[in-house]
């Protein structure tokens, strides 16, 4: 078993994702539909028990590591600092996303000669009004919201307790001390169910590319070359730049840290699923203290979807294209800034952006019909592009961190900068 483990995690996710894909390939090619798709099925069930043992500790992680994070701040005008810097790169590089993703709709023309005749129409339901989420931040009953996983109130509701805390000063540090430890609990927990995640990258990997099928892949190769190119552009360059340029540290040494949570990001198409895995790369590998990845990541899983928002923008020039809308200058301004919006809004969890589409699409009126045909005729294949929108919104959560912790001298740079046994 020594062997095993001597193989660095990430490499053995990576293994378990190829394999996984291969298999699920393999299987469906050489067995009977109805007989390959049980078979994956029963797979899938390692995958499921992986993604239900990282989604378990999600909510405690939060409360715990944010009251921790807060508390380990010292001082609650820095909470002010570093979630002035947190929110304005949140903000800057989705603007760089909608910019990417409405370059490559227009490069990559996905909707051009789409035919949407086979597409069966899914209709949704109605989004909750923008008054009514924001008054849902304060959560009535802190405990009901812990209960319910509701992200956001959970979020105010530690900030303001953990300020609470340091201003309590003395009668705080015994609270205070126990949160850091319980913390500290959780994300140990983290590095036993990681131990689990090449099996269960390998089924969830294996049920998607069986059932899925890659040939009918090819019915969107334009958007999924969109959304993939547009994903690495983003990456590459915005975060490559965010960390090079103003953080003043390697790039390539960021890209060799995230990558445990890219993989898991990858496998399980849930930002929130992953921000346990998150947390632990992002102040293991890179060298984050805990007092901003604490504070800076639970936020940023919940409301900095870059992926999510260069997708929307995508996916709105598809439909333009695919059926003809003409738009003016105005509508790609209202576009970009309706899908920052989205994304803003977008629950972590899988395929949540493409339910609120009509959202983007009503900026230039498109009938409901036509949203219905979109969204059914790219349901099946959502996943794929689901996965890589998930690696963006993670990756960006990591860059942003780093960034802020460079800026506020909370990073361990020997930790980052010893990456090099890739
Ligand atoms: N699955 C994405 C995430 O968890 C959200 C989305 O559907 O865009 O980050």
């Amino acid at each position: 078993m020594g062997w095993w483990f001597g193989i660095k995690l990430w490499q053995r996710v990576l293994l378990g994702l190829v394999l996984g894909a291969g298999f699920g390939v393999a299987v469906s090619q050489s067995m009977d539909p109805a007989e390959a798709e049980a078979l994956l099925l029963k797979i899938k069930v390692v995958g499921d028990v992986f993604i239900r043992l990282i989604r378990m500790i999600v909510v405690p992680l939060v409360f715990f590591t944010l009251v921790a994070g807060i508390y380990a701040m010292g001082d609650p005008k820095k909470l002010g600092t570093i979630g002035v810097k947190a929110f304005t790169l949140y903000l800057v590089t989705t603007f760089f996303a909608n910019l990417i993703g409405l370059g490559m709709g227009t490069v990559f023309q996905p909707g051009a000669n789409v035919d949407l005749g086979q597409a069966e129409p899914r209709v949704l339901g109605e989004a909750q009004p923008l008054g009514e989420r924001l008054m849902g931040i304060i959560p009535a009953n802190p405990f009901a919201a812990l209960v319910e996983g509701d992200m956001l109130a959970v979020i105010f509701f530690s900030l303001l307790f953990g300020v609470g805390l340091l201003m309590a000063r003395e009668e705080g540090r015994p609270a205070g001390r126990f949160f850091e430890s319980a913390s500290e609990g959780i994300l140990k927990m983290t590095y036993v169910i990681m131990e689990l995640a090449p099996f269960g990258v390998f089924a969830l990997i294996a049920h998607t590319a069986g059932t899925k099928g890659v040939e009918t892949f090819t019915a969107i190769l334009n958007l999924t070359l969109a959304v993939y190119a547009g994903a690495f552009i983003h990456m590459i360059v915005v975060y490559g730049g965010l960390v090079r340029i103003l953080a003043n540290l390697p790039a390539l040494s960021f890209f060799r840290g995230v990558i445990d949570a890219q993989m898991v990001a990858y496998s399980t198409s849930s930002s929130s699923a992953t921000l346990p895995v998150t947390i632990k790369t992002v102040t293991e590998n890179l060298g984050v203290k805990k007092s901003v990845a604490g504070s800076v990541l639970p936020l940023g899983a919940t409301i900095n979807m870059d992926g999510t928002s260069l997708y929307l923008g995508i996916v709105a020039l598809f439909t333009a294209q695919a059926f003809g809308y003409t738009l003016e200058p105005h509508h790609y301004a209202l576009i970009a800034l309706t899908a920052a919006l989205v994304s803003i809004g977008t629950a972590g969890v899988p395929s949540a952006s493409l339910f609120l589409l009509s959202i983007v699409l009503e900026v230039f009126d498109v009938s409901a019909e036509h949203t219905a045909i979109v969204i059914g005729f790219i349901f099946p294949f959502d996943r794929l592009l689901d996965m890589m929108r998930t690696v963006v919104n993670v990756t960006g959560d990591a860059a942003v961190a780093t960034t802020v912790a460079k800026w506020e001298g909370e990073i361990d740079e020997e930790e980052f900068r010893k990456r090099p046994e890739f």
